[in-house]
């Protein structure tokens, strides 16, 4: 037996469909003399009761259920059960006339997808679980939308029938350009910005560093949604994108954000020293970014431009022979820094030092390097100082690490000589480099 919800959905398809004064009752009576004296599918007994009446059969084809990660941006006929992660109503303007319509995003246990809503019953609120038939989708911003006419039917249906749990990502997970993400971590850091909309207006923006048990990641909240540093929240229907080299992420109003239990988390101390956990170079490789990380791993190389550099007073460009790419003749501002490469046999990459670590490094500070280069005659003494400490040694780096053109690089904050005799290791690594060569 057809429950008697579902039953008047269907009934109301086809009084759609038919466009008649046929009543509830007799389509009804239709219904049940097709399906259960002659035995006929639902969907069948529907189309030949509209073929009857003299409607479309074809109005109420229902087209084929996917899940939501499945949906391509140029479906028609398109039948899905989600979740409301999301939904908000607005007033367009059309033709000199105003109409409602409601928006939003739908989630299932495979993805998100904003929703466009062109009708405005039934009722949903966020939360609601419903079954959305014959819908299409175009697409938005290089994204699947999805389309809810004044021909395709929403039913509410059981809250078991979609899993409550959306495609939760780790902050691990995330890479530049996602859409829809769920995600959800502590608060670390949290800033309130301002700044001006091409409109003239003055707005705020919320921008910090959001943190779960696989690393951190910054984000900015383009509307108030009161966050405070410490808080656990659940944010539904994010997206991410690409901030120098690392994924940032990001959400709007459009998106829900829930606060969590404080529990749901290790405390903000713990995920500090969760996250500079060493990690393998491999797997950040892998990654391409992760902030405030460490690396476990042998200097192989210290490459030209480290040591004793200057630096161009205008854009801080590293310039040769006294003149800098972009202006020229300069006086060059002096500098210390290392580019060197840490390998841990996963992988290898480029680390920098600046002129703290590197003065930490050499032991002296920029003044007795440039004494000293004075005295030699030679700015690349420095480097053989360098090299002299760091090569082939272990080192615990600690930074940020980042993907550009050239490579995974890790912006050091922090360096530590591991002290265990590594040196046969490193030797072996240096031989393996050798026979490549
Ligand atoms: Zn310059």
């Amino acid at each position: 037996m057809q429950d008697e919800n579902k039953l008047a959905s269907h009934v109301e398809d086809i009084k759609r469909a038919l466009n008649t004064d046929l009543s509830e009752e007799q389509i009804k009576d239709e219904i049940e003399i097709y399906t259960e004296k002659y035995g006929v599918p639902l969907g069948n007994a529907k189309r030949s009761i509209i073929k009857k009446y003299g409607g479309d059969p074809q109005s109420v084809s229902k087209g084929v259920e996917k899940k939501i990660e499945d949906i391509t941006s140029d479906e028609k006929g398109l039948a899905v059960k989600g979740r409301i992660v999301s939904i908000n109503s607005k007033e367009i303007e059309k033709d000199g006339e105003t109409s409602q319509m409601r928006y939003g995003i739908l989630g299932d246990d495979t993805g998100t997808i904003q929703m466009n809503l062109w009708k405005m019953t039934p009722e949903l609120e966020q939360g609601d679980t419903v079954k959305m038939e014959n819908t299409y989708t175009n697409e938005w911003q290089g994204e699947a939308q999805l389309q809810v006419g004044d021909r395709s039917t929403i039913e509410k249906i059981e809250d078991d029938e979609v899993p409550s749990h959306f495609n939760q990502l780790n902050v691990d997970d995330i890479r530049k350009d996602m859409n829809g993400v769920v995600l959800s971590g502590r608060v670390m850091s949290v800033e309130e910005k301002t700044f001006t909309t091409d409109d003239g207006e003055e707005k705020s923006l919320f921008s910090g560093i959001l943190a779960d048990k696989t690393g951190k990641i910054q984000f900015t909240a383009w509307h108030d949604f009161g966050l405070n540093e410490g808080d656990v929240i659940e944010v539904q229907g994010g997206y991410s994108n690409e901030f120098r080299g690392m994924p940032q992420f990001a959400f709007s109003d459009n998106a829900n954000v829930n606060k969590l239990p404080e529990d749901e988390l290790p405390s903000k101390e713990e995920l500090e020293k969760i996250s500079t956990r060493v990690k393998s170079i491999g797997e950040l490789a892998e990654r391409g970014s992760g902030i405030d990380v460490a690396v476990e791993a042998v200097m192989i190389d210290i490459k030209d431009g480290s040591g004793l550099i200057f630096r161009c007073p205008e854009c801080k460009r590293v310039i040769q022979k006294g003149a800098c790419r972009v202006h020229g003749k300069v006086e060059g501002q002096a500098d210390l820094r290392v580019k060197g490469v840490l390998d841990d046999e996963s992988g290898a990459l480029t680390v920098i030092m600046n002129r703290e670590l590197t003065e930490d490094v050499l032991g002296y500070d920029l003044e007795k390097a440039m004494e000293i280069a004075k005295d030699e005659m030679n700015q690349a003494v420095i480097k053989d100082d360098i090299e002299d400490v760091l090569m082939a040694q272990s080192v615990t780096a600690k930074g940020n690490v980042s993907t550009d053109d050239y490579g995974v690089m890790l912006i050091a904050n922090d360096i530590e000589m591991n002290q265990v005799d590594v040196e046969k290791e490193a030797e072996m690594i240096l031989d393996e480099i050798q026979e490549v060569r």
